[in-house]
């Protein structure tokens, strides 16, 4: 069987399925089709952890109200490895409301992927990307692989939000992120009547530096718990992620969990993004590498750049204008978030030294900008590590040991 269209848009996570509400409501007239090679809903194993930049990025596809029944998280709580914590509001991003909220993946990209539907995404669910085309001059052509044996896509543009383990990068020959350069994550889900549950909260314990464990509420009583460690560091002969979990799971007090739900997967870290535009082809999400290496959070990012590359497709395809659907898309990402990476990356490498994060911890407790700069950091855009935050994290640290 053969299918065309102007915009193919391969994986329906949050950053394809932004990209197609994007395409849509930019160029309704374009056909606009996604592929996923699974039927939603389908679970993503995350922290489900929607920080303000999501909230921002929901506002500018038209979707907030798919968060109307959740309950918005306004703080975050830092705990550093001696046991010291601090606490502050989340910031604002792009004027939206400073709040977060905590999701299950398989609810919210569920309902993300119904409301491309409603705008008119045509969505072939149980539809997997097995090979890649790229020698037509004006066209890629792709095969996917169905129930009902293979489809043939021609399409003028290509964007590629198919994960962490993206086949249209390996197909590009992109190779993926070394293990220095990813995370390796596992979550589960927990009841606990005696946590507070109000706050999303980054223990940065002392075995998971510069990494953390992190318990994110979904609701009262239950919350999204997990644990991230660099790939590079992780020796599972010494102790699994599993160990890691029932440990942390432990040290707050947690002893019930869903043992069914735990799901381990990877993060590839922004400190090493490849190339993202290949002519009629761009990569966005985890298929860039565009997470957080701070904080792991992926998912504002993929969400931002989705709906920029579609937002460039939509507009040159309808002009014909660019030789590139995508033009200099590459730069936009660098110029938007470049700065940004490479503080969250700084900041991840001083909390690397134990004193020096239960220093950061004790200062931000101190000054509530150099908190609200660590809290930027970790789930917003922030891009200011100063030399004078160093020095104030240095000096406070040290006069709270000295008093
Ligand atoms: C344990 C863990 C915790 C995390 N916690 C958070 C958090 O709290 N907050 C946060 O912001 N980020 C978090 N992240 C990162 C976040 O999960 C990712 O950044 C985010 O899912 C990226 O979205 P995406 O749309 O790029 O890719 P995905 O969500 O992975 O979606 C990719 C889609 O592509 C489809 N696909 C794959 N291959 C093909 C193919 N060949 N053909 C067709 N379809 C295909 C898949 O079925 C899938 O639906 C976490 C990651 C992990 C591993």
């Amino acid at each position: 069987m053969r299918r065309t269209c102007d915009l193919l848009i391969v994986g329906s996570g949050p950053a394809g399925t932004a990209a197609a509400i994007a395409a849509r409501r930019n160029a309704p007239n374009l056909h606009t089709l996604v592929i996923d090679r699974t039927t939603f809903p389908r679970d993503k194993t995350c922290g489900d952890g929607l920080g303000p930049g999501v909230v921002a990025r929901l506002e500018q596809i038209g979707a907030t109200d798919l968060l109307a029944d959740s309950r918005p998280i306004d703080a975050l709580r830092i705990v550093g490895p001696s046991g010291e914590s601090v606490s502050g509001p989340l910031p604002t991003i792009g004027g939206s409301e400073p709040k977060g909220f905590v999701i299950p993946r398989q609810d919210f990209d569920a309902a993300l992927q119904a409301r491309a539907v409603t705008e008119g995404v045509e969505l072939l669910p149980a539809h997997k990307l097995v090979t890649l085309d790229t020698s037509p001059a004006h066209t890629v052509i792709t095969r996917a692989q169905t129930p009902h044996g293979h489809v043939s896509i021609q399409a003028k543009a290509v964007i590629a939000a198919d994960g962490a383990r993206s086949d249209i990068r390996r197909h590009l020959g992109i190779p993926y992120n070394s293990s220095k350069t990813t995370g390796l994550a596992i979550r589960t889900y927990i009841k606990a009547s005696t946590h507070p549950f109000d706050h999303m909260e980054f223990h940065f314990r002392k075995d998971l530096l510069p990494a953390y464990g992190w318990v994110f509420p979904i609701e009262r009583g239950h919350a999204n718990v997990g644990i991230m460690i660099d790939a590079a560091r992780y020796d599972p002969g010494n102790k699994t992620l599993r160990t890691m979990l029932n440990e942390f799971a432990m040290e707050i007090g947690v002893s019930e969990f869903d043992r069914a739900n735990t799901g381990t997967y990877m993060l590839p870290y922004a400190t090493s993004v490849p190339r993202l535009t290949h002519n009629r082809i761009a990569l966005v999400g985890d298929a860039g590498s565009m997470i957080n290496p701070f904080s792991g959070e992926g998912i504002a990012y993929g969400m931002a750049a989705g709906i920029e590359a579609a937002e460039r497709a939509a507009h040159n395809l309808q002009q014909h204008t660019a030789a590139s659907p995508f033009g200099d898309f590459d730069d936009w990402f660098h110029q938007r978030f470049g700065k940004h990476f490479r503080a969250s990356a700084y900041a991840k490498r001083l909390a690397q030294r134990q004193w020096l994060a239960n220093f950061g911890v004790r200062a931000a407790r101190r000054r509530p900008s150099l908190l609200a700069e660590g809290i930027h950091l970790l789930v917003g855009e922030g891009t200011s590590l100063s030399w004078r935050s160093l020095i104030t994290v240095l000096a406070q640290g040290n006069s709270h040991l000295r008093g």
